[in-house]
């Protein structure tokens, strides 16, 4: 079985200036056949890893991107933000937790009404009003 090999003598060889994979086959000296050099042995998956170092150099550029432009922002937000807090965020936290309990209270007591206790003989409006049963 042929190995795929590259000269690195740069400079004094075409092979090598060219990076041109040099097939040698078996029983053949692992050298250059141009400038007698010991050959790299050339590795052929390397076209799936020069995608992935492209994907690695992608993903890496986005993180520093994202984390340049927080940084960026980081900076800017104290300037922006210190204006809206004081005049928004005393107002909307109370209008917020009031809401959800108000709804909910009396969704509760309404889906359990059929665990009502029993209603007396004067309770007809208590029957009406679905607090007994
Ligand atoms: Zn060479």
């Amino acid at each position: 079985m042929a190995k795929n090999g590259i000269c690195v003598n740069i400079g004094n060889c075409d092979n090598a200036n060219q990076k041109k994979v040099l097939e040698i086959g078996t029983g053949q000296d692992f050298v250059c056949p141009q400038c007698g050099k010991s050959l790299i042995i050339y590795s052929p998956p390397k076209g799936k890893s020069a995608a992935m170092m492209a994907v690695i150099g992608l993903v890496a550029l986005l993180i520093v991107l994202v984390i340049g432009w927080r940084m960026f922002a980081g900076d800017k937000e104290p300037a922006s933000l210190p204006a809206p807090p004081p005049t928004a965020a005393p107002a909307t936290p109370p209008a917020v937790p009031a809401t959800p309990p108000a709804a909910s209270t009396p969704t509760v007591p309404a889906s359990s009404g059929q665990r009502l206790p029993p209603c007396g003989a004067n309770d007809d409006e208590r029957r009406r009003l679905k607090l007994c049963d």
